[in-house]
């Protein structure tokens, strides 16, 4: 998906009791965990070959979600081994799990259990930048952002909404490009 559900949708998560259980660095590692996996759209300025075979790999399977969550948590946990072992690693983790659901429902395959299979799945029922999705997300999250004291439910309601859109595009697929995937990638690929 692209970069304003994977933002918002570490946000909402964040919200519904991490954020209020670990402070706001959780907000932000959810938040960054869940944009985190694209960093392998930089192979884009090796090639295109390049970003099609290595775009949606490692970064967004079980090796990467492990590996990398534990990486960024040696960062954000600095010397303290609890925290590193019991909280930060798993709030990236679960960052980046959020961010290959959210693209597993588009076109492009992921291998998601790598290195264990090399099987790459996609449930193709939304587009790339599907704008009702991407304006219900950002719509919470300002809305979050503005009632804090409401956070946690205004959360609920932007993750049972998404969950029912969901569904009900999984009736009614729509993988095709979007008005937002042509501005995004008409300004991004040129
Ligand atoms: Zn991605």
């Amino acid at each position: 998906m692209n970069p304003i559900v994977h933002v918002t949708l570490g946000v909402h998560i964040a919200n519904l009791g991490f954020r209020q259980h670990y402070g706001r660095r959780a907000a932000v590692i959810l938040a960054t965990a869940s944009v985190f996996p694209d960093i392998d759209s930089v192979t884009v300025f090796i090639s295109r070959g390049a970003y099609a075979h290595y775009h949606r790999a490692f970064t967004h399977s079980l090796g990467g979600w492990l590996v990398c969550g534990a990486l960024l948590a040696l960062l954000t946990a600095r010397q303290d081994l609890k925290r590193w072992l019991l909280i930060d690693w798993g709030l990236w983790s679960l960052g980046m799990v959020g961010h290959t659901a959210a693209d597993i429902i588009t076109r492009w395959p992921i291998p998601v259990l790598y290195p264990l299979s090399d099987v790459r799945w996609s449930f193709a029922i939304v587009s790339w930048g599907d704008g009702f999705w991407t304006t219900l997300l950002l719509g919470f999250a300002v809305a979050a952002a503005i009632f804090a004291g409401y956070r946690r439910p205004i959360s609920g309601v932007a993750l049972g909404l998404s969950f029912l859109y969901l569904a009900y595009r999984f009736v009614v697929p729509t993988p095709g490009p979007s008005w937002l995937s042509r501005v995004w990638f008409g300004f991004w690929m040129r």
